[in-house]
This record gives structure tokens, sequence and C-alpha cells, in this order.
């Protein structure tokens, strides 16, 4: 298991509680038995109890939407973390319950999108990357799929593939690749690079669940992961799709994207891998051995882990403020990029104008490329803002999307 200086610093924290007695968090507050971990400051609980409360949490969380029906088929997003390797033994553990009362009915498969090659400075030769992600995916005895990033730019149907042994490679083309850099680095900021991804990944996900006929996808986004991107949504300006970013279920896309880990905080998540001993490796990412102030997101990260040093229950209140949000109106506009609700502003002048009036005279653009940004959001407007190239942000699987689109309407 990885180990970083934020994993001890909570595990110090878990022994050390700041106020009351000390005494009161050495035994477990459910049994007399001694307290392996103490949650929010305030609940010490031992092990054999912490795992039922785990376990219970997630059943829970799944079971009290009544989305997902028995034995339906999900697909799992395993990026190899922490919280995506919690998911997933948490899910296999939920499934594999003896005890059929709190066992979880469902047919899970797994899918890994490589990217870490992408993100490296310099291009790295790939035959010299070791992926033990598709090693322990494949361990799990369930069906594996992978694909990379840059697939995205794939026009057929073959940009995934089944894995079939532990040391095959994530599917690649030296084409997709050009396009990929080619975009990716036309974006100027590193917030726009880190929202690109998410977009990309995200929609790589949901195409691989579509045509594997998994009405759902299972995310490893935590209660914390779900904070940060809640403020950094919101500071984006993207107020209308905060709903579906947060809640439990975005169902904007034709499979239902699911959160079940997002009522677990980052400590839980932590010692429920440390108690099972899970297997997790946090790779480097864009914004790795930068500053703070990098990107929108890792300063909405530390101003939220610094705030929950004395108010433990920050991630959770903010969580729940995002679940009462609603969009304003309904339109019947969607965004090509995210597939979220585009606004439709109708008396004043808006931020929506404005934005669109900065783009045409900032680029001196085209009509078609006007046309182009009149299909995306607000939050996707703002990203491609950054670009300079905007022709070529759009990954190839949306384009054979809307020409199907259009194609079934033209049918019709
Ligand atoms: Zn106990
Ligand atoms: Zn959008």
């Amino acid at each position: 298991m990885c180990s970083n200086f934020e994993n001890n610093e909570l595990f110090e924290n878990a022994e050390v509680p700041q106020t009351g007695n000390q005494k009161n968090y050495s035994v477990c507050k459910k049994c007399d038995k001694s307290s392996f971990v103490l949650l929010q400051k305030k609940d010490p609980f031992c092990k054999s109890c912490f795992y039922e409360y785990c376990r219970h949490k997630f059943r829970s969380t799944i079971g009290k939407s009544n989305l997902v029906p028995h034995k339906s088929n999900v697909l799992v997003a395993f990026s190899g973390g922490l919280s995506s390797s919690a998911l997933t033994d948490l899910l296999i553990d939920s499934i594999q319950n003896p005890d059929s009362h709190k066992k979880l009915h469902l047919h899970p498969s797994f899918v890994f999108v490589n990217g870490c090659h992408l993100l490296c400075k310099e291009r790295k030769d790939l035959s010299n990357v070791q992926f033990n992600e598709i090693g322990r995916m494949f361990k799990t005895g369930f069906k594996c799929f992978v694909t990379s990033l840059e697939m995205c730019f794939q026009s057929d149907g073959t940009f995934y593939e089944q894995i079939t042994s532990e040391t095959q490679f994530p599917l690649t083309n030296n084409d997709c690749q050009q396009k990929w850099f080619d975009s990716f680095e036309s974006l100027n900021s590193l917030t726009a690079k880190e929202e690109y991804i998410r977009r990309t990944r995200h929609l790589l996900i949901m195409e691989i669940a579509k045509r594997e006929k998994c009405p759902f996808v299972f995310l490893g986004s935590s209660g914390s992961r779900l904070a940060v991107n809640l403020l950094t949504d919101i500071s984006q300006g993207k107020g209308n799709q905060l709903q579906n970013e947060v809640g439990f279920c975005d169902d904007r896309h034709e499979v239902k994207c699911l959160k079940p880990m997002r009522e677990f905080v980052k400590k839980e998540i932590l010692f429920w891998a440390k108690m099972r001993d899970v297997v997790y490796e946090e790779k480097r990412n864009l914004t790795t051995q930068l500053s703070k102030k990098a990107t929108l997101s890792r300063l909405t990260e530390s101003f939220i882990t610094g705030l929950e040093e004395s108010f433990p229950a920050t991630v959770y209140t903010i969580v729940r403020t995002g679940n009462k949000l609603k969009p304003l109106a309904n339109s019947s506009k969607t965004c090509s990029l995210c597939l979220s609700q585009v606004d439709e502003p109708k008396d004043n002048y808006s931020a929506i104008d404005a934005l669109n009036d900065t783009l045409r005279l900032s680029r001196n653009s085209t009509n078609e490329d006007i046309n182009k940004f009149e299909n995306l959001c607000y939050g996707c407007k703002t990203m491609i803002r950054d670009s300079n190239n905007s022709a070529n942000i759009i990954p190839e699987l949306i384009r054979c999307k809307q020409r199907e689109i259009i194609d079934d309407f033209l049918l019709k």
C-alpha cells in the first residue's frame, strides 16, 4: 500500500484527539473493544464495528435511492487510486456477503482509462511504463476493459478492448495521441486542462458502459472529492450542473452515473483501505508537486482541508447543501461536451451573453466557430475560452454522437 504524509497525519489524529478526555476515545462507541479509528473527532470505532458501519453506509447509499434493480450490470470506473480501489473492495465484499439480507445482487465489470503517459511533460517511452492497475483489476475475476484518454479521438467503435491478461497494455494509437496532444496543449490554463481530462475520461467511461449494456456506472468519488468539485464548479459558473455533479445520480447521459462512495470522507476510506489491506497507488497528476494555487481545484481542496481541521463536519455540510441545489429552469438545449443543460437566458443581458461577446471579439471568429460555441454550456465555454484552437477540442466520440442524433432525426 502506498502511504504519504497525509495518511500518517490522519492516523495520528485518530489516536490523539485535540479536545476532550483521551480515555473516552480509546473504547469503541458501540461495544467495549478498543478503538481503531476516531471519526469526526468524537466517534471511536473498533475494527469490527467500523467494518459494519462502512458496509451499511455503502449498501444504504445504493439501496435508498431505489434506482438500481437486482442483478443489474454495473460498470465500475477503476483508476487504481484510493477511492476506486476501496469502492472495488466494498462492492466485491457486499456481493459476496454470506448473509443474503445484506448481499448486493449486482453484476460488476471494471474499466481503467489510462492517462498517465499523456500527463508527463516529457513523452515517455511507453514500453517502460508498468500498469499495475490492469493486473489488480484483472485479479478481481470479473470482466474488465481498458482504454486511454486519447482514444476519445477514435472515430469508430474500437476505442476500447476487454482485458485478457494481467500484463495487457492499454489501447492506444499514434493518430489519436497526436490529436489529444494538440487539443490538450492548446488549453492555456491548468484548470482548463484538468477539466478537459475529467470530461473526456467521463465520456469514455459512459460510452463503454453503453456499448457493454451496463445501465449504471459506479464512480469512486468520495464526499471529500465531491465537496471540492462542488465549490470548484461554482467558481467556474456551472450552477445548472451542480445537482448532477454532486448528487448520487447523474442522469444526463443514457447511462446513469452513480456515486456510491459519496457519503464517505477521505479519512474513512483511508482506514477502510488500511483495515482491509487494499492495495492502491495514487499516480502523478497534472498538479503533483505544484503549489496550492496551481489550479482552482487544488486551491479549493486546501481550503476545505484547512477548514476540516477545526470543523470536522465541513465535507458533510458542503455535500448536504449541494443535495438541495436544483437547476433554475429546464432547458431543451444540452451541451455538446458535458451533456448538461445549456442556460437559455431570456430577459436581461447575462453572463453567458457577455462570454459569447468576449469570444467573438477576442478571437475574431468566423460564424462557424461561433456556432460551435453556441452548443456549449457556460462552464465548457469558459474552458474553451482558454484554448488557442477550439476546433480540435471536441473529441471524435462526441462528433459521432452528434451525427447519430442528426441521422435519427432525419430518419424520423
Ligand atoms: Zn465496536
Ligand atoms: Zn458543458
